[in-house]
C-alpha cells in the first residue's frame, strides 16, 4: 500500500510513518514544519520506501500530485495544542478547515481513501462519559477562543462525511483522545511532556485549576497501531471512530505520579486557569473514550499503562537533553539544553 501522511513530521505523524514502513508500505510525508520537526523523520531519510516534502497542505497542485501517487491519505496536518489554539485562533481555523478541503477535493478526483484526524475536543462540555461516537457534541460560545478548535474539527468531520455520502470518497474520521509519548514537545503546553520536563528539571509542576479535571492518556505507539489497522480495514469508510485509552487519572494525580516516578524534588503548584490561558477559559472536567467501536472494527484498543508511558517519555527527553547539551557545548549555547523538550 502507498500511504501519504499530511503532518507526517509531527509527533503522531512520524510514529505513524515508522509503523507504516514496518508494514512494508511506501510512505510519503508532507509537512510545513510549523509544529512538526524535521528531527522526527530524519532517521527515515535513507529508507528507499520513504520520501518527504516540506510544504503546506494549502499547496493544492502539490497535494493533488502526492495524492495521485498514493492509495490512502492520513490527514494529520492540523493546528495542535490548546496554547496554540488560544494564541493563534486564525491560524487554527484556517489550517484545520482549508487544509482538509484541499485534501478531500484532491482525493475525490481519484476516489482515494482518506483518514481524517479529528479530536476528542469535539465532545466539548458533554458530561455523558464515556463519550460514544454517536453522542451529542456540546460546544461553548464562539466568544471563547478554545471552541474554535473543536468547531473547526467538527466541520472537518462534516465535510469528510459529506464527501463520503455525496461523492462516494472512502473517508474515515478518527477522534484522537489525549495522545502522549516520546517526541511530543512541551512547547505547545501539552500536560504530560510539560510535567515530565518540569520534574526532570526539579522545577515547579504547574497544575492548572484545582487539578481535579481528569483525562485518559493513550500511548502513541498504541494509537498508530490502531491507525495501521484502520488502513487495513476498508470497511471503516463512512465511520467515526474514537481512539484512546480509557483509564482515567486526575491532572493533580498525574502531577504526583510523575514526580514520584521520576524521583523529583519539584513542588506541585496550582495555577488559576485565567493565569494559564487568559480570562474566560473553559476546561473539560472529564474526557473518557468509549473504545468499543474501535475494538469491534479493528480488534484492538490502546492499553499501555501510564507508568510505562511516563518512563518512555522521560527516557527520550533525557536522551534528547544529552544531545542538546552536546550541541550546546560544541556551539557554546547552553540555553539550547532542554529547549527542545
Ligand atoms: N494542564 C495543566 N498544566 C499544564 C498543562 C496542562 O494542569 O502545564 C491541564 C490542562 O488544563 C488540562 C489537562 O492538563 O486540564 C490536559 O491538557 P492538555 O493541553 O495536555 O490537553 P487537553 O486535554 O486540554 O486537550
Amino acid at each position: 500500500m502507498r500511504i501519504l501522511i499530511t503532518g507526517g513530521a509531527g509527533f503522531i505523524g512520524s510514529h505513524l510513518a515508522e509503523r507504516c514502513l514496518r508494514e512494508g508500505w511506501t510512505v510519503s510525508v508532507i509537512d510545513d514544519l510549523s509544529t512538526g520537526s524535521f528531527e522526527n523523520i530524519a532517521h527515515l531519510k535513507g529508507c528507499p520506501t520513504f520520501d518527504y516534502t516540506i510544504d503546506t497542505v494549502f499547496n493544492a497542485p502539490l497535494v493533488s500530485e502526492l495524492i495521485d501517487g498514493c492509495d490512502l491519505v492520513f490527514h494529520l496536518a492540523a493546528a495542535v495544542g490548546v496554547r496554540l489554539v488560544v494564541d493563534s485562533p486564525v491560524r487554527t481555523i484556517e489550517t484545520n478547515i482549508h487544509g482538509t478541503e484541499v485534501v478531500l477535493n484532491a482525493a475525490a478526483k481519484k476516489g482515494k481513501r482518506v483518514v481524517i484526524a479529528s479530536t476528542s475536543e469535539v465532545y466539548g462540555k458533554s458530561a455523558k462519559v464515556p463519550f460514544r461516537e454517536e453522542d451529542d457534541l456540546v460546544m461553548g460560545p464562539t466568544s471563547i477562543g478554545r471552541w474554535s478548535y473543536a468547531c473547526s474539527k467538527a466541520l472537518d468531520e462534516f465535510l469528510g462525511l459529506a464527501y463520503f455520502y455525496e461523492k462516494h470518497v472512502p473517508v474515515t474520521v478518527i477522534r484522537l483522545f489525549n495522545t502522549v509519548g516520546p517526541r511530543q514537545t512541551a512547547r505547545y503546553g501539552m500536560v504530560l511532556p510539560t510535567f515530565v520536563r518540569q520534574a526532570l528539571l526539579h522545577e515547579p509542576i504547574t497544575v492548572f485549576g484545582d487539578g481535579k479535571q481528569r483525562r485518559c492518556f493513550g500511548y502513541v505507539l498504541d494509537v498508530v497501531e490502531a491507525l495501521a489497522r484502520i488502513a487495513k480495514s476498508p470497511q471503516t469508510a463512512g465511520e467515526i471512530i474514537n481512539i484512546g485509552n480509557d483509564q482515567e487519572i486526575s491532572i493533580g494525580g498525574l502531577a504526583g505520579q510523575v514526580r514520584a516516578q521520576l524521583g523529583s524534588s519539584s513542588e506541585i503548584v496550582f495555577i488559576p486557569y485565567k493565569d494559564a490561558y487568559g480570562e474566560g477559559f473553559e476546561d473539560m472536567l472529564r474526557r473518557i473514550p468509549s473504545v468499543a467501536k474501535l475494538e469491534r472494527l479493528v480488534g484492538f484498543r490502546p492499553h499501555t499503562p501510564l507508568p510505562a508511558i511516563i518512563d518512555a517519555v522521560a527516557q527520550e527527553m533525557t536522551a534528547r537533553e544529552a544531545v542538546a547539551s552536546c550541541t550546546a557545548a560544541a556551539t557554546s549555547a547552553p540555553e539550547a539544553i532542554l529547549e527542545h523538550a
